[in-house]
């Protein structure tokens, strides 16, 4: 089965989901607008899915227009609503465990979650596609690259010789890290003029006294050691305890959920009170295992303590123009999207690129495993940040920086993609008589 129609993308009130108020017509009734895939057989189940969580799909269609894979192809199976239709055909026998739809489609899923926020039903789509992964992508069947980045995070010691090799955020008493260093073709100076605490968003849960512990990552301690160290700078309070292992997110996205469970648990044994993370996809698998208050994003955690920063970002004795790429997990797991803006808008003019909360083609492993799809899904939005004239592209999360950065660079864009904590950090004070080491970084700009 590889031919699929096309369905509309708007809702029975005409709405599209996005703009849908929840739902409140209705389902959509079935039709010849509808899927046309094999429905689930009656009768027991193969036990690959929670059963309630499958059901819970009233086939509405108000996730399609939020798809980005379903944006790219228009075909039914590429959309969450047509996947959970695969995933019930799967449950209930009347496709085989080695159809090729099935693989390509598990694969070609994005697991951005964008369709949870638009789903009128609750669907936790993000939940049904681990189960999914974990039964289609088991043993051999998993991709090499999964298995072998997968086996890598697992040991601890190869975690720790990453630290060594590449020196991260220190323990208590250390001295604390320096500021990143500034984009090339940008000058980086501080104002005295502190502005406004950033409000937090949402509905977080109560602050509490625990202690913080900051956690490193295992993509940022191999990658980008200087976003945990600029991290450490701004929250000088949290602890970095040296025992840390992965937070088992990537086993979870990669067909192996008991062992990211398992490993979101040590790690929340390795790490007291509250957990700070930089990564926007580790703070909402944590949260799922852990607890919502046991886990806090940068953003939200500065936000919440009132963090208030030294200066501005300038770009060539102007305020710099910045603009955010959410992290998918972040906000569409944890619904974080205010404070990482307003922290960026204290220090800098900030630019939402019409795609801010689209996914970016990262998605953990998917810019490994699907290059060319993933460079799809990232294209439209270099071209927004080309159209915006911004100076930096910001990340909450190190995967969406790497796809960033990998981007940028290949579109030749004067634009420079940073970390938020890197970010921050830049609107310091430079240190008296000493050189901003953001001036010895600006040169002349790039055609
Ligand atoms: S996942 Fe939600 S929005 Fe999409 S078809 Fe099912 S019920 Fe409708
Ligand atoms: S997780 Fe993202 S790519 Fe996958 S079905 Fe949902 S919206 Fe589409």
């Amino acid at each position: 089965m590889t031919d699929h129609d096309t369905v509309d993308h708007t809702g029975p009130c005409g709405s599209s989901g996005a703009e849908c108020a929840g739902g409140a017509c209705g389902p959509a009734p079935a039709g010849p607008t509808g899927p046309v895939l094999p429905g689930p057989s009656a009768g027991q189940g193969r036990g690959i899915f929670d059963k309630e969580l499958l059901d819970r799909c009233i086939s509405c269609g108000f996730c399609l227009p939020a798809c980005p894979t379903y944006a790219l192809t228009g075909q039914e199976t590429s959309s969450p609503r047509g996947r959970i239709t695969l995933m019930r055909a799967l449950e209930a026998g009347d496709l085989a465990p080695d159809d090729p739809t099935l693989a390509e489609e598990s694969s070609f899923c994005l697991g951005c979650r964008a369709c949870e926020t638009v789903c009128p039903a609750g669907v936790q789509y993000g939940r049904l596609l681990e189960q999914w992964r974990d039964h289609q992508w088991s043993g051999r069947r998993r991709p090499w690259i999964a298995r072998a980045l997968m086996m890598l995070v697992s040991r601890p010691g190869l975690l720790r010789l990453q630290g060594l090799v590449r020196r991260h955020a220190r323990g208590p008493g250390e001295k604390a890290a320096p500021a990143p260093s500034a984009p090339s073709s940008a000058s980086a100076t501080a104002s005295a003029s502190a502005s406004a605490s950033a409000p937090s968003s949402g509905k977080p849960p109560e602050p509490s006294q625990q202690p913080v512990s900051l956690m490193l990552g295992c993509v940022e301690r191999g990658l980008y050691p200087r976003v945990s160290r600029a991290a450490r700078h701004l929250c000088p309070e949290a602890d970095v305890p040296t025992a840390q292992g992965c937070c088992g997110a990537l086993h979870a996205h990669n067909g192996d959920s008991a062992t990211g469970e398992k490993l979101a648990r040590r790690l929340g044994e390795q790490l007291p009170g509250t957990i700070l993370t930089t990564a926007g996809g580790c703070a909402a698998h944590l949260a799922h295992h852990l607890g919502r208050d046991r886990v806090r994003e940068l953003s939200e955690y500065l936000a919440e303590k009132g963090h208030r920063p030294a200066g501005r970002v300038m770009v060539d004795g102007r305020r710099a123009r910045a603009a955010l790429q959410d992290s998918c997990h972040l906000r569409n797991g944890l619904g974080v999207t205010r404070p990482p803006r307003e922290l960026i808008a204290e220090v800098a003019d900030y630019v939402e690129l019409p795609s801010a909360g689209k996914c970016c083609g990262a998605a953990g492993t998917y810019s490994l495993l699907r290059p060319a799809d993933s460079k799809k899904v990232l294209d439209p939005k270099l071209s927004e940040v080309e159209a915006a004239d911004v100076d930096y592209v910001v990340a909450v999360n190190p995967g969406c920086l790497r796809q960033l950065e990998q981007g940028l660079r290949r579109a030749r864009s004067r634009a420079k993609a940073i970390h938020l904590a890197e970010f921050l950090a830049l609107a310091t004070e430079p240190e008296p008589g000493r050189p901003d080491p953001a001036s010895r970084a600006h040169g002349p700009k790039e055609p």
